[in-house]
């Protein structure tokens, strides 16, 4: 048995890294109910009179009961480690050492948190794999026993106490401490929590990502389910170099475990798709990789089939559609799927114009290279599917749009499903994990792809529609936890 330097720890919605120190424990909080199938403890870390101690009075909000603001944050806590404790099985109760300190803040970005492993570990007593680290609690969950140092917590969580409450930390937008999910504009506490709870249980590698690099060359137990599906080998069986290549390919990435791949059709709903067919299609014709809108009706099948006609409201030949279309680029779309450009307005007005001109559907190819992404946005008065696909695509199809007359282009968009892909998987249906082809620290590789539909727990930021739930038919976080040993 070893302790492994302090690992790195992963952070909520922004996207750096936050190291934490050694942490002192200051006051031992109250253990959950003992019908959980495993204990978990939470280590109130906190001085006198802030933190889970401030005793700014508060009223009851969403099934909290707690009357001062520090004991609300202590039972959004329980409730989440209540949730989890019912959900995992270990003999050993998990400490989480747990504080709410001032973190990064600015008027409109925030640090939320910050959880992981507080230490960990590799030969100790049964574990499955020689020369492997696995984190504490699992590590103890597996040896039948405590392996954490005396006195240390099995995870470490921070979160931020000024999120919402001062004028230069993101103001009204502070977390919801209610237990009901009634979180309105707030931030649902206690789905952060649930979140960096599973980072903490091991929801993470312990390799470097950026580097591809093992921590004192040992590989972590994450990476023997991380699989490279363009070499079809994993990170236990990849170079360094061939680690970090694999963790800056969008779509690179894919979750190689039982548990985790046989939840993925109970939850996950095939991926939207763009089919480019006609006469004039030429080499354009053929599927694309699509973003989805959070604005507008998903894609379905039968899908919306019509001449693809391109807005053309620029001085170079762009087609913004900020503002309501003229008669020439109105004529051009009615009846038809409008191709528009990004850039200088929100996706939704963009989408608000084209349907008022007419437009069936709306195609939205990308301002700069890069990976495909959503679209962001919100107006329940859009009525037609919308996707966006990216710049090297749009160009592609704008180059088969040269010959188009007034009101047909002989290049016909298909907006549909592909019910043999599910969102978020690769080829082989295993759920795909965020690899953007630029690296973001801390959001990078421990955590499942945006493109997950339904969005699950685990994705790199929080999404409005997520449930208080870990596991399938709605979650696939616990899949993950027992795939490595929980
Ligand atoms: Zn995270």
């Amino acid at each position: 048995m070893k302790p492994a330097d302090r690992p790195r720890l992963q952070q909520a919605a922004a996207g750096a890294i936050v190291a934490i120190a050694c942490a002192l424990v200051l006051a031992v909080g109250a253990v959950t109910a003992a019908h959980a199938a495993a204990t978990i403890v939470i280590v109130n870390q906190n001085d006198p009179g802030v933190g889970f101690n401030d005793p700014t009075p508060a009223t009851p909000v969403g099934g909290n009961p707690g009357t001062t603001l520090g004991q609300q944050r202590l039972n959004a806590f329980q409730a989440a480690a209540d949730l989890w404790g019912a959900t995992l099985t270990s003999t050993v109760p998990i400490r989480i050492g747990a504080s709410f300190v001032p973190l990064s803040c600015t008027a409109d970005s925030a640090v939320l948190g910050s959880a992981g492993a507080n230490e960990i570990w590799s030969d100790f007593t049964n574990a499955p794999r020689a020369k492997t680290w696995y984190p504490s609690a699992l590590a103890s969950k597996l040896a039948g026993t405590d392996v954490a140092t005396p006195g240390e917590p099995h995870i470490i969580a921070r979160f931020n106490s000024r999120l919402g409450l001062f004028a230069d930390c993101m103001p009204g937008s502070g977390f919801y401490l209610g237990l009901d999910r009634n979180f309105g504009g707030q931030i649902d506490l206690v789905t952060v929590l649930l979140h960096e709870f599973a980072h903490g249980l091991g929801f993470q590698t312990f390799t470097d990502d950026e580097t591809g690099a093992e921590l004192q060359d040992l590989p972590s137990i994450w990476d023997y389910f991380l699989l490279n599906n363009r070499t079809n080998r994993t990170w236990v069986e990849s170079t360094a170099a061939e680690r970090a290549q694999s963790a800056v390919t969008w779509r690179g990435l894919s979750w190689n475990g039982p548990r985790v791949t046989a939840a993925v059709p109970q939850l996950l709903v095939p991926a939207s798709n763009l089919a480019i067919s006609g006469a004039a299609a030429g080499t354009a014709a053929g599927n694309y990789e699509v973003g989805d809108a959070s604005f507008g009706p998903p894609l379905a099948n039968p899908p919306v089939k019509g001449q693809l006609m391109p807005v053309v409201d620029q001085p170079t030949g762009t087609g913004l559609a900020c503002d309501p279309l003229n008669p020439l680029n109105a004529l051009a779309v009615r009846g038809n799927v409008a191709l528009v450009d990004r850039g200088s307005c929100d996706f939704a007005t963009k989408a608000r114009n084209v349907q008022a001109a007419g437009a069936i559907g709306m195609v939205l190819a990308d301002n700069q290279p890069g990976d495909v992404s959503g679209m962001s946005g919100n107006d329940p008065g859009i009525s037609i599917p919308a996707v966006r696909i990216t710049q090297a695509g749009g160009a592609a199809i704008k180059a088969a749009l040269q010959g188009r007359s007034r009101t047909r282009s002989g290049v016909v968009a298909s907006l549909g499903v592909d019910t043999a892909h599910l969102a978020g998987t690769d080829a082989k249906g295993r759920i795909l994990m965020y690899t953007p082809s630029t690296f973001s620290p801390g959001s990078t590789v421990s955590h499942y792809t945006t493109e997950a539909k339904l969005n699950v727990l685990m994705e790199p930021a929080i999404n409005d529609d997520l449930a208080h739930e870990v596991k399938p038919p709605r979650d696939l976080t616990y899949s993950l936890l027992q795939d490595i040993g929980w």
